[in-house]
Formats: C-alpha cells, structure tokens, sequence
C-alpha cells in the first residue's frame, strides 16, 4: 500500500493472476507450441505475468470453434430479441464489475485509475447500446406497384476477426465485440500484447450471461504472429482492426488477396482550433483535458492547437500554466490525472518526441519525467509553443502527453494547417462565430468534428476517419451494416 498526500490505494490489485491462457471453444487453453511472452506493469516495469503467444496453430484452432459455431450453433440463428437479452446480461456483468476491471485495466495499461474506470461503464454501454439496436433494426422493402416486390434479407457474414490496440483495452474490445456478437457473427478476440489483463475477463462474463460456446474466442500473442494469422485465415471473412495506420496499411495488404471486409480504425494528429471570439475558459479546459486524459493514449487526442494570433500570447501562457496543474501520479491513485505510460518502448517513443520538440519548438511546459518518479513510465504533461507545420511533433503521432501550439492569422490559414498532415481523424473548433463555425466545421478533413464541445461521443453517429487515420465508419447502423450482408430478394408479382 502506498500513499500519497491523503489518498490510500493498493498497487498491485487482489488475486492477480499470473498467467493468461487463449479461449477457446469454451476452455482455457495454453498455446500449441507452449510459448508465453511476458507482460509488464507499467509503474516498475517488471513482469508480473505470462500471458500464451498464439501463433498460427492456435488462430487455427480458435477460426475452427468459431466456424463451427456461426454453422452448427444457435447463435446465428436466435431471434434478435433472444440475442439482445444475452447482451444485456453482459452488460450488467460488465457493469457490476466495474471496480475490479478498472482496477486490472490500471494496473494493466498505467491509466489513471477514476479514467479506466469510466472506460469501464462505456464498455457496458456498448453492449446495451447494440442490443437495443439490433431489437430495433428494420430493413428496406421496395415496391414497383404491380410488377415487383423487393427486399433486404440481413444476415450475419461468418467469423470476425476482431484486432485491438492497448490504449483502452477492455473498451475498445467492447465497441467491436458488442456489434459482432449483436448481429449475430462468431469472433476470434486478438487483443493488445501490452495489456492482455482486462481481456482475459470476457470469457467469464460471456459464459455467465450464456453465450454459447465457441461464440467468443480468444487468442493472445503478438501482432505478426497471432494478429497476421488471424488476418490471412481464409475462413475469417471480416477483419476489425483499431491501431496503428503503419499496421492498417500492412494488414490491407495481407487482406487483399482474400477480399476481405475491413473496417480500419487507425491513428490521428487531430487538430484543436481556437478562434479570437471563443469561449477562452471552455476552450483551455477542453483542449487540456483533449490531449493530456488517458495518458495522452487516445486515438482522437486533440494534439496540435491551432490559435489565432489575437489570443495567441494569452493562450499559451494560460495553457502552460494549466498544464503544470496537471497531477502526475500513481495510475491507482483516484486524484491522479496522467498516469505512467502503457510500456517502456511506448515511454522512449514519447520521450524522443520530446526531444524532438525541444529543437523544434519553445518549451512552456513539462519536458521530461516528473519530479519524485525516478522509476516507470511517467512523463510530465509536455507543451510546446511556437511549433511549425513542418515540424515532427506537428506532423507525427506522438500517442502520449505532448501537445504542439501554432499560431495563424487568417481562417484559411487555420484551415490550411488543420489539413495539413496525412491524418483525419477528429477535430475540435472553438469559435462563437456561428457561420464560421459550421463552415470550418465542414471543411476540416476529419471524421468527427466537435465544436465548443469535449469530446463526448453519441453512440448512434459515425466514428471514424478521413485519410490516413481510417477506413470505413463504425457507429450506430453503420456497425450493423459492416457485421452483415445485405442480400436482394427480387419477387415478381
Ligand atoms: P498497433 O498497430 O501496434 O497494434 C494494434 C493491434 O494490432 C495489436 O493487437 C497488435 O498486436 C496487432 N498487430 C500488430 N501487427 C500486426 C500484423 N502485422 N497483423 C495483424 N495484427 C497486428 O497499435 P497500438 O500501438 O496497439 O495502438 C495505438 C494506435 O492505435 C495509435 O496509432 C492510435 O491512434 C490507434 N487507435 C485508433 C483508434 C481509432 O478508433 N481510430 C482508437 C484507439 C487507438
């Protein structure tokens, strides 16, 4: 037990286990070959478990249960209604352990612990979420008076291979799992190497709610070994992946030849945009929490802002200042608001960014690793002011707490420098200029806009992104839509 300032919490979560095994057809199973990888706690960096490398032989195994499943089982079969009870059970399952998942998830990936466990509930969120939907789906009929009827026949396409990243493990997981499941598919799960923890909980909660066996498989391991046999497996005919766009790109190609349905949820530099006329309070808060919550892990992460001359100075001064407020800390402690990064290769990535910046920008705030924390992860909240468009910590994703600050004097020029790299992910404006602020809105190339607003996403609308940071929109309908098939039956009357 530790303590900080007046708060208690316990490092190492009760009963952890120390070793993950694959999911099977219903069993916990080790590997084939018998091999493990080690997986290390974030704050000492030791290894705490052993979790099965898949490889091959077990991607084999796990399409075989799930083949079997979506041809021989009930799942597909069941009504929608009798579906969406089951994901409702998860849900609550999911829901009534919130604590001790996001107690793991901490433990696992370094977020802070009250983050992960808000995580937690959106996770159950996604299963109601999906249940609800697929009770309510309707699908189109089409007449030609006289001469035809026409209509859709949706149906479920066959084994999904789901691919996930680490930085929120257990939802992530959740926002793939629960539209698959809803529709009606088999799954093999191919969760994150650095943080397997959370994942390993599915199997119970799944087998609690009475989801039948060989419906949700897993399979633990490294990304070129159990994640590529997973994506060349002839009989896995969808592939859901969320990470990296370098990983998108190399998965698209290993796709190819199979003609795969790909949904690809991949990385972004998403701009925040500050106008003279905003709301400077609202923006500061926003645009702190934008890119320093979740460690600075977060996909639509606001990490480049972009502010108008005018407020440019105050800006930045008051943005330094916020940033230094920012409390560093234990990711179990519930005061702590940026954690220790997920794993030390991601924590010499962030910190050779920051080296980086300091030659290509002006240091306002953080820059290194905290005062007090001479082990683990953790790195201060890091601004930069001053930052070119050329420069790298403007152009590349970082993935962690650094943010670059740019001036512009011009809308177009905003517009220009939002545009300006190769993602497209999300953007975030603040203006109280009410055209403008649709304008620019439409104009900026990402695929989700938030305006005067954080980032607080409706699960019916489109998520996704533009260029390099995606391919295809999940969310709502449009989820539905990648899990199934959508067959034409023509009649003639
Ligand atoms: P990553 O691309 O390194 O890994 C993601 C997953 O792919 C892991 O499970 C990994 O094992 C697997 N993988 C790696 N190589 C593979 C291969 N050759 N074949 C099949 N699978 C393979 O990404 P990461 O570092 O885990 O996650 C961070 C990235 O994810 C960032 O770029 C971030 O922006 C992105 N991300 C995007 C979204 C989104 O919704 N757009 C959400 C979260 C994270």
């Amino acid at each position: 037990t530790d303590t900080a300032s007046a708060t208690t919490f316990v490092h190492v979560p009760a009963d952890l286990p120390t070793r993950i095994q694959h999911y099977i057809d219903g069993s916990f199973v080790d590997s084939v070959d018998g091999d493990t990888f080690d997986v290390l706690d974030p704050v000492t960096n030791e290894t705490y478990l052993q979790a099965a490398a898949g490889k091959k032989a077990d991607i084999d195994l796990a399409v075989a249960a799930a083949r079997r499943a979506f041809v021989e089982g009930p799942w597909p079969r069941m009504l929608p209604r009798e579906r969406a009870k089951v994901l409702h059970k998860i849900a609550d399952l999911v829901e009534s352990r919130d604590a001790r998942l996001a107690e793991l998830e901490s433990y696992d990936s370094g977020l802070p612990i009250t983050q992960a466990l808000g995580q937690a509930r959106r996770a159950a969120e996604n299963f109601r979420f999906f249940a609800d939907l697929i009770v309510a789906q309707a699908d189109d009929t089409y007449k030609v008076p006289g001469r035809q009827i026409n209509y859709v026949n949706r149906k479920p396409i066959g084994v999904a291979g789901l691919i996930t990243p680490w930085n929120t493990p257990f939802m992530l997981e959740s926002w793939k799992l629960a539209p698959a499941l809803a529709t009606g598919n088999t799954v093999v799960l191919k969760p994150a190497e650095f943080t397997p923890l959370s994942a390993s909980l599915w199997a119970g909660i799944f087998e609690e709610a009475g989801l039948p066996q060989g419906v949700f498989n897993l399979v633990n391991g490294l990304g070129e070994d159990a994640g590529d046999a997973l994506v060349k497996h002839p009989d896995v005919p969808l592939i859901s992946f969320t990470g990296e766009s370098s990983t998108g790109q190399l998965i698209f190609g290993n796709a190819a030849p199979f003609l795969k349905g790909l949904s690809m949820e991949l990385g972004g530099k998403s701009p925040a945009v500050v106008f003279a006329d905003a709301d400077l309070d609202a923006a500061i808060d926003a645009t702190i929490f934008g890119v320093f919550s979740l460690n600075g892990e977060r996909c639509t992460a606001g990490s480049r802002i972009l502010v108008e001359r005018p407020v440019y100075d105050e800006f930045v001064e008051r943005y330094a200042a916020q940033a230094k407020r920012v409390k560093v800390g234990h990711p179990q402690d519930p005061t702590t608001e940026v954690g220790a990064l997920v794993h030390p290769e991601h924590y010499d990535k962030v910190v050779s960014y920051i080296e980086i910046g300091k030659t290509e920008g002006r240091l306002v705030a953080g820059g290194g690793r905290p005062a007090g924390f001479e082990t683990g992860n953790y790195v201060e909240p890091t601004v930069f002011a001053d930052v070119d468009k050329d420069a790298r910590i403007f152009q590349e994703e970082i993935f962690g707490p650094v943010v670059a600050i740019t001036p512009f004097d011009t809308e177009e020029e905003a517009l220009e420098l939002a545009n300006g790299v190769k993602y497209g992910l999300a953007a975030y404006i603040w203006t109280n200029d009410l055209k403008r602020a649709h304008n620019f809105s439409q104009a900026v190339e990402a695929g989700m806009v938030w305006l005067n607003s954080n980032n607080v996403r409706d699960l019916r609308t489109p998520f996704g992104g533009v260029k390099a940071s995606g391919l295809g929109h999940e969310g709502g309908y449009r989820s539905i839509d990648f899990y199934t098939d959508q067959q034409a039956v023509h009649i003639t009357l």
